[in-house]
């Protein structure tokens, strides 16, 4: 093991500027090509809305920030400590835990998303916290990390504190990741990009995509979830579909 002194928390600082710097690249890059796929499938779906857009940027690349560090700082003890139960070897774990883990986590993230989601939409912390992501009306491919520094912080801390209890293959964190960045956006963007024969199908009604969170946007106080809509329906704050 590494000592912790000087040298070690000037690399793990590098570390959180790094990933601070792939946070925000990936956010331009992702919300830019679908910004510019709306453009083409939905044109002027965004016009009027540059102001707002904007400060949806700003916003996001704040938010970089606030993600970049506590996943910096974790990927580094992962190189240098040891930390975290991130495994590269596949044969670590049985072939069939590769999927279950991908569904672990994601369930994982969409139950603390649901909670402290809904506990936002409380008037007292919705003012200081939640309305930032709300200004956004309608939302666009560039609402995805449009949070307050408060909110941004609930969301920052989930995947780096999940990899020290749930063991993943790497790539299985990198599909997770990569769900996340692809819903994040889409689920924002103002049209449906998923066949309407999956989102109206019955293994749709459990699965969040944009006609599903535009609902939260137009309406508030219902559909809470990110990725399933497993805790609004047993909650009852599952309000259906918005037609995109
Ligand atoms: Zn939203
Ligand atoms: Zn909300």
């Amino acid at each position: 093991m590494q000592d912790l002194s000087g040298s070690g928390w000037q690399a793990a600082a590098w570390s959180a500027g790094a990933m601070t710097l792939i946070v925000a690249l990936r956010y331009l890059l992702t919300s830019g090509a679908f910004a510019w796929a709306t453009r083409i499938v939905r044109p002027g779906l965004y016009q009027g809305l540059e102001p707002q857009i904007r400060r949806e940027i700003g916003w996001s690349l704040a938010s970089a920030a606030i993600y970049g560090v506590p996943a910096g700082v974790v990927a580094w003890g992962w190189q240098q400590l040891g930390w975290t139960r991130i495994y590269t070897d596949f044969s670590a774990f049985p072939l069939w835990y590769l999927p279950l883990s991908v569904l672990l986590y994601l369930f994982a993230h969409d139950t603390w998303f649901y909670w402290t989601h809904r506990w936002m939409h409380r008037p007292w912390l919705f003012r200081r916290a939640h309305a930032v992501h709300h200004a956004s009306r309608p939302p666009t491919a560039w609402t995805a990390m449009s949070f307050h520094p408060w909110e941004a912080v609930t969301g920052a801390l989930v995947i780096p504190a999940l990899i020290f209890f749930i063991p993943i293959h790497v790539a299985m964190l990198g599909l997770v990741l990569a769900i996340m960045t692809l819903m994040g956006i889409t689920n924002h963007m103002g049209w449906e990009l998923f066949p309407a024969r999956l989102v109206h199908s019955r293994l749709g009604g459990w699965l969040i995509t944009a006609s599903h969170h535009q609902r939260h946007h137009e309406n508030y106080q219902c559909n809470y979830g990110l990725y399933f809509r497993v805790w609004d329906r047993l909650c009852g704050t599952d309000r259906g579909l918005s037609s995109l």
